[in-house]
């Protein structure tokens, strides 16, 4: 199926976004979705226009609340497969709430990370993923801030999903999202996306001399959470591939009693007229 529309994005050239784009697109596809299949939900900053530039549903919302939303989406039509996606500052940041506590919810709904370790938007001021030592307008004598491990933080938080990858790597991220999007539950992915235009450092070769391949560890175990959490201290969480994936723990959908007798979008909204009076008369 054909997931492009008319609409040209107004990234800069380079940005490391078109990938991210161009994956979802080819996985959305692979799988065999219908674009009235798929949902894809936003935040801000330069990422969060990726909902426009996908043909499928698509929601740009307010800055950290894409999860919010795309969970929303996701309970009331388990049907859609939702994409919930945005950049490093958008759900690290503001959004920081929403992505642990979806973590631990173990919704399912796949997000996404354009990580440039730098608000692309804003014109470069430091992020909570940029280094210690990072230069910008809003740290001009180098961020004294550690920069947080988000992999880590995710296991932590009782991810059933974890994968990183790399804006160079298409037919890799191509794969983590066709997976992400299988796994029963919340799969985080988080995708090394340069910003070629403010973040001079973490470069497409800073990248490439820098990234492991989790496919180059030899007998390395995606189901090990204890290997997972100790190759990405070794690594300082540097790597790529499927991190950590639990595929025995089940969804918050599977949990909740009636969820999938009857998904809100399928029930019937009509009401007694009394009823909405009621309800309405509460707000009078
Ligand atoms: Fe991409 Fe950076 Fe340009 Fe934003 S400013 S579109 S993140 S390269």
């Amino acid at each position: 199926k054909d997931f492009r529309n008319k609409v040209k994005p107004n990234w800069c050239p380079g940005c490391g976004d078109f990938s991210v784009q161009a994956a979802i697109q080819r996985a959305a596809g692979n799988i065999g979705l219908e674009p009235e299949e798929l949902a894809v939900v936003s935040g801000i900053g330069c990422s969060g226009r990726i909902s426009g530039y996908i043909h499928s549903y698509g929601f740009h919302g307010v800055h950290g609340r894409a999860l919010p939303i795309a969970q929303g989406v996701k309970m009331a039509n388990r049907d859609l497969t939702v994409i919930a996606s945005g950049g490093d500052g958008d759900g690290f940041a503001i959004g920081m709430g929403h992505t642990i506590h979806a973590i631990r919810r173990n919704i399912d709904v796949t997000y996404i990370v354009m990580d440039n370790q730098i608000y692309g938007l804003t014109k470069g001021q430091t992020s909570p993923r940029s280094e210690m030592g990072f230069k910008t307008k809003s740290t001009p004598s180098g961020s004294v801030e550690s920069a947080l491990n988000v992999m880590e933080m995710a296991l932590t938080a009782g991810a059933t999903f974890v994968a990183q990858s790399f804006s160079s790597d298409l037919k890799g991220l191509v794969s983590l999202i066709e997976e992400g999007i299988n796994h029963k539950g919340f799969s985080l992915i988080n995708v090394f996306s340069p910003c070629v235009t403010f973040n001079k450092v973490n470069t497409y070769e800073w990248f490439k001399e820098n990234l492991t391949k989790l496919d180059d560890i030899e007998e390395y175990d995606p189901s090990n959470r204890m290997l997972a959490m100790q190759t990405l201290m070794e690594h300082d969480g540097l790597v790529t591939g499927l991190i950590y994936q639990n595929k025995e723990q089940p969804s918050y959908q599977e949990l909740i009693k009636g969820y999938d007798d009857k998904p809100l979008s399928k029930q019937d909204l009509k009401m007694e007229e009394s009823k909405f009076n009621e309800l309405m008369n509460e707000f009078m």
